[in-house]
């Protein structure tokens, strides 16, 4: 995209998390939904598509102007960006990765629109930090497949018209051998999906379990088509490579916001006849944010950067994801202390962002998984396995 016009996409961005969504998170928290107005005013800005290319109706953005892109958005509640998250994201790219000329064609205008709703389904009850370990089988049967399995926390399963299903399609392989992606539609026979989780924050985004139950798909519904039986894996960890960036871009946005709440209250508090903000100790937690955002914000266009040019595309997702997503730990955390008593209180936006920020340190990823990558990828063989 033209700088200029990348420039007003952002801008109009901006001013409307700013000045629409952001007073109504509150209510988004309370109610648990993004209310429809909101839904379809991200359509009409092309938020469904940003990350997808023009051809098939989206943005196009590269990974570096996504990421400039998700600093506004995660200014405000992340369920806003999470509506439109797996459609530009984990889901549209397992298109974008490994998708036929004609399955791209079909499906990726409408998941650029908004029209329709795609989720990733790889983690299942016993598959989660090591997905490789996934039960979901995928069977041959004459010109179709048949799908069984759970799959678990599918971000969008409760809206979703079209899963991303990831399922061993070689019986006999171990690991992360012999597992292919399938496209299937939420209105297939045998597919059911769960009530929605109750969570601990991130309220107005929703996940669920996905049932298959004897689920039939004819073969061009794996994705790849014939080259692609067998290949999920590597999908899928393409598709978290960007997923990580665009998530530690995020929690940069989380950052910045919690630093500015923190900022209007260390001004306007008042103790000992003096604001708080005149206290050397809150100065220090309030020092200690800036510095985390910046170094946040430094880290993810560095990797996106690497992204864009190819030159690194597997060490610098999990440095940025794994530091951002504990520093937005970090910074919530000092701003429910600069807030005192109030920060540990419903309806003031440190306690809300404080639940919010959690869950960017467990899911695409554990902290934990992400420093097993980045050792494993510096040490080398040494690391073993
Ligand atoms: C709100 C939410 C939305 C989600 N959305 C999606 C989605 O859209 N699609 C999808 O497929 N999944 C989704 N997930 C699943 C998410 O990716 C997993 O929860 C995550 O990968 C962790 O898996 P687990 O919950 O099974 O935890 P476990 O793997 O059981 O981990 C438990 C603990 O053990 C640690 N651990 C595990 N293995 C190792 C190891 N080898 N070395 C060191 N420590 C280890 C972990 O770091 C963690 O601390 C979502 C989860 C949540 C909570």
């Amino acid at each position: 995209m033209e700088t200029e016009d990348f420039e007003q996409v952002r801008s109009a961005v901006h001013d409307f998390v700013r000045r629409r969504v952001v007073p109504l998170e509150e209510q988004i928290d309370r109610e648990d939904a993004i209310p429809d107005q909101i839904r379809e005013a991200c359509k009409a800005m092309g938020l469904f598509g940003f990350a997808i290319p023009e051809g098939f109706g989206g943005l196009g953005l590269t990974m570096h102007e996504e990421c400039r892109l998700v600093f506004e958005l995660g200014y405000t509640t992340p369920a806003l960006r999470s509506m439109f998250g797996t459609n530009n994201g984990i889901a549209g790219h397992v298109l974008l990765e490994g998708g036929t000329d004609d399955q791209r064609a079909h499906w990726l205008p409408r998941i650029a629109a908004g029209e329709v709703v795609a989720s990733f389904a790889l983690t299942e009850p016993d598959a989660g930090s090591d997905p490789s370990g996934l039960a979901t089988a995928g069977r041959r049967d004459g010109d179709d497949w048949v799908l069984d399995g759970t799959k678990r926390y599918i971000t969008n399963a409760p809206v979703a018209d079209v899963f991303m299903v990831f399922a061993r399609t070689d019986p006999d392989a171990r690991g992360s051998r012999g597992i292919s992606t399938f496209l299937v539609p939420r209105d297939a026979p045998g597919v059911t999906v769960g009530p929605r989780d109750h969570k601990m924050g991130q309220f107005g985004a929703w996940t669920a379990d996905l049932h298959l139950d004897g689920v039939r798909v004819p073969h061009d519904a794996v994705v790849g088509g014939d080259d692609g039986v067998g290949r999920g894996w590597s999908t899928a960890m393409r598709c978290l490579a960007h997923g990580r960036i665009h998530i530690a871009a995020l929690c940069v946005g989380m950052a910045g916001r919690l630093v500015d709440e923190s900022v209007e209250y260390a001004r306007t508090r008042r103790q000992s006849g003096h604001p708080i903000g005149a206290f050397q100790l809150v100065q220090a937690l309030v020092a200690d944010s800036v510095t985390d955002y910046q170094a946040g914000r430094a880290v993810v266009l560095q990797s996106a950067t690497a992204f864009d040019d190819g030159t690194d595309r597997r060490v610098a997702p999990s440095v940025a994801k794994y530091f951002c997503s504990e520093m937005v730990g970090r910074v919530a955390d000092r701003a429910v202390q600069v807030h005192g008593g109030a920060g540990y209180m419903r309806g003031v936006a440190a306690e809300r962002f404080f639940r919010d920020a959690r869950l960017f340190r467990i899911y695409e990823g554990t902290s934990q998984i992400q420093q097993l990558i980045i050792a494993r990828h510096t040490i080398g063989e040494a690391a073993g396995d």
